[in-house]
């Protein structure tokens, strides 16, 4: 019996990693799952995959949490030092499925258990790529991707030599309003931005996928995963989301992963690694699909693709910058405060504010630094959204 715990397993990763663990349940030892506000869905699962332990990221709710726990024998806790606690807990795999930089704690936590990680947070590579892949190195554990692109190129890699490889080529699909005429994207509703043409997700990576900020963090989660340098990865618009990834290699010659939009794949893949086991995925009719198209992303429709340059080229705390002036931008136009091409403007305009500070950008990578230059970039979203409003 494996033993598994899931962050993050009340969300859209979180439930298609346990739909495939209860196909299964004979193979796994449940030892921890977490989630946020949903903890009606946190107990139901975690009583019937009888986990040790179930923790919600709020303390506010733990005596929610514990009442629908009762009688059950599962420990019951709450908060992020809990969660913490939760990844200290011996497990042979661990899915990093919180969503944001809150993730970036419990999965380096479980590294250093010497866990194998499933990493869906790309937000713990693009915030603080270095101390990840050295906390793995140095505790002797293994970090999976878990984002189908970055599924798709580990996959494209197997048995390869990563020297031979002359481009990463990641598609996107071009969100909801790939088609849209340019001069409407500034009224673009939350509703709207909320609705994915392709994949069944949260409703932040969703947003992000429409504002192409979900394929900036992936283009830095590349480098940071693979190791090669920014003018080596591509982006490929391609609005069948069929096309995962393709690996370029020095004979010419393109791999491509081709398969169904169904985030169960790059679970299952990594849930199963090195093996390769039966997915309750749907298999393409290439013949029915008849074609699939790419084309080049338009820069004008998708500033965050130029921010992630950016980003790649400053190095140091800037991915956190990046990713925490983001993350506060998403929150105020979910809130209905901001409209959705200020979202890349506050973003643009903190990473100009904070570039000259070479102490903040330049700092060490620890958690504490990441951290301080995350909240930094929050502040100073904040104020400039609040400057914004007041005009
Ligand atoms: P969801 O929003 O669906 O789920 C997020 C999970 O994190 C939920 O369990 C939520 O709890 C929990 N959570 C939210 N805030 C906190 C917090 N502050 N501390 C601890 N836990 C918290 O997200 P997704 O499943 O869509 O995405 C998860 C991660 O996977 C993201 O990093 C995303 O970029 C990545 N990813 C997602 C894909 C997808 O298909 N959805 C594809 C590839 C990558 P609750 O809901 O109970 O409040």
């Amino acid at each position: 019996m494996r033993r598994v715990s899931i962050f993050g397993a009340t969300g859209s990763i979180g439930q298609n990693t346990l739909d495939l663990i209860a196909r299964a349940p004979e193979d796994y030892d449940v030892v921890a799952l977490t989630g946020g506000r949903n903890i009606a869905h946190l107990a139901r699962d975690a009583i019937s995959l009888n986990a040790d332990v179930a923790v919600t990221a709020h303390e506010n709710l733990l005596d929610d949490l514990r009442d629908a726990l009762a009688g059950t024998g599962i420990e019951a806790a709450a908060g992020t030092q809990a969660l913490n606690e939760a990844a200290a807990r011996p497990a042979d795999w661990v899915m990093s499925a919180i969503i944001g930089a809150a993730g970036l704690a419990p999965g380096l936590t479980a590294l250093q258990q010497g866990a194998t990680l499933a990493l869906a947070n790309k937000e713990s590579l693009v915030t603080a790529g270095p101390l990840l892949m050295e906390t793995a190195r140095k505790h002797n554990a293994t970090v999976l991707p878990v984002d189908s692109e970055h599924s798709a190129i580990f996959q494209g890699l197997v048995g390869e030599d990563l020297s031979a490889v002359e481009r990463i080529i990641i598609t996107a699909s071009g969100g909801a309003f790939r088609d849209w005429p340019l001069d409407k994207l500034a009224g673009a509703t939350l509703a709207q931005a909320s609705s994915h043409p392709n994949w069944d997700m949260g409703q932040r990576i969703t947003i992000d996928s429409a504002s192409m900020f979900n394929k900036a963090l992936e283009v830095i989660e590349t480098k940071e995963f693979f190791g090669v340098l920014p003018e080596q990865i591509e982006v490929l618009v391609h609005p069948e989301s069929m096309v995962h990834a393709l690996v370029g290699f020095n004979d010419g010659a393109l791999m491509a992963h081709v398969g169904a939009p169904d985030m169960r794949h790059a679970i299952g893949y990594a849930l199963h690694w090195p093996e390769r086991r039966q997915l309750p995925v749907e298999r393409l009719d290439l013949a029915q699909i008849g074609q699939l198209t790419f084309r080049a992303p338009d820069p004008q429709r998708y500033p965050a693709l130029r921010l992630a340059q950016e980003v790649m080229q400053t190095g140091g705390m800037m991915g956190a910058i990046f990713n925490g002036a983001k993350e506060r931008a998403l929150d105020a136009f979910i809130a209905g405060q901001i409209g959705f091409l200020d979202m890349a403007r506050v973003v643009e305009d903190v990473m100009t504010q904070l570039s000259s500070d070479n102490g903040l950008i330049g700092a060490d990578f620890t958690l504490d630094n990441v951290s301080k230059a995350d909240q930094m970039a929050r502040y100073r979203a904040d104020q400039i959204m609040a400057a914004q409003e007041a005009e």
